[in-house]
């Protein structure tokens, strides 16, 4: 049985060494307990760092036969490295865990019993509290997983991580969706599968710094509604109704006051603001559109999710 685990990294030299001694004390643990017959890949995915992440793979590549490493040609993100990691593992059980030990190994001698004998496909990880976190990114955090959980049919866990233990099967569902915008958290739950969640407390990452700003984190948020989500399109026609309706109401206002009381001139101020407030609903709504058509353009040039520029494996599944 070959266990693949697929580590994403960007700029993380200080916390891989960390992470490489703590993933091979849990695999040691496991080849001890389940003798020859288990085997592993770590496969490390190289997105485009700028410090010396690479060398340091390459030092453990060079002495670790267990230890692959794709490396890209810039940075493409963790979704890509994630689909990089997907195409190319070779494993029965595959897991995908970030390299700054907030999805800590340790856990996965758990996952792998959960999956081999629970009648589970997948063993997904799930934080039960946001420690540590600004409050802010929580509270947004919150009100995101109940947005799309109410506006699209992928289940979206609240707080789940990409932190996963799967079945090959599952593996080959995930490579299947080939799309270009990829948001994992949505992809997991829409193609189905039997998962079982494991909850933990949240850890704080080992060393460096999170890779992820507020406003990459709320862009990331808001395509992850647009890819699993059709319902802001019909936001435009429901404002069109709502505003005709009013619309109608002011016109039978405006001529019953005509005839009351004269003076149609009046209230020329109060035009010009419903004038705007129509133009500003209008380009809100093309701009809802125009973000699923920009989508759309991306999604029909075909182009490569990434580009590996260098590795040391020898059989390259696919280069997508
Ligand atoms: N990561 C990546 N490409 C990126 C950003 C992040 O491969 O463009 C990796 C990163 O090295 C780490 C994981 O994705 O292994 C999670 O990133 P990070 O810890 O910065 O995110 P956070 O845990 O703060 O959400
Ligand atoms: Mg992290």
């Amino acid at each position: 049985m070959k266990l693949t685990l697929i580590v994403p990294c960007y700029n993380e030299q200080e916390a891989l060494p960390y992470f490489y001694a703590e993933a091979k004390r849990v695999l040691a643990q496991l080849q001890e307990s389940r003798g020859a017959d288990f085997c592993y890949e770590l496969l490390f995915v190289n997105d485009g760092s700028e410090d010396g992440t690479l060398s340091v793979l390459k030092e453990f590549a060079a002495r670790d036969a267990g230890v692959t490493y794709l490396s890209f040609s810039r940075n493409f993100g963790k979704e890509a490295a994630m689909y990089a990691g997907f195409c190319n593992a070779h494993g029965d059980y595959v897991a995908v865990l970030d390299a700054d030990m907030q999805d800590p190994p340790a856990l996965l001698p758990q996952m792998l019993e959960m999956v081999e004998s629970g009648g589970y496909d997948s063993v997904a990880t799930r934080r039960v509290s946001r420690k540590g976190e600004p409050p802010i990114r929580s509270w947004f955090a919150r009100q995101f997983y109940r947005l799309i959980n109410r506006i699209s049919d992928a289940d979206i866990v609240d707080g789940a991580r990409d932190f996963r233990l799967m079945r090959r099967e599952m593996v080959e569902a995930i490579v299947e969706m080939g799309e270009y915008n990829r948001f994992s958290k949505g992809i997991f739950g829409w193609i189905g599968f039997r998962t079982c969640w494991l909850p933990y407390e949240n850890v704080n990452r080992i060393a460096g710094e999170t890779k992820w700003s507020f406003w990459k984190l709320f862009s990331y948020a808001v395509s992850g509604i647009i890819n699993f989500s059709q319902v802001p399109l019909s936001v435009a026609s429901w404002f069109g109704i709502l505003m005709t309706f009013v619309a109608f109401c002011a016109v039978v206002f405006i001529v019953v006051r005509r005839f009351l009381f004269g003076d149609p001139v009046a209230g020329w101020a109060s035009t010009v603001s419903i004038v705007t407030l129509i133009g500003g609903i209008q380009l809100f709504c093309m701009g809802i559109m125009g973000q699923y058509i920009s989508k759309m353009y991306l999604e029909v040039k075909r182009r490569p999710h990434y580009i590996i520029a260098e590795t040391n494996a020898t059989d390259l599944e696919r280069v997508h």
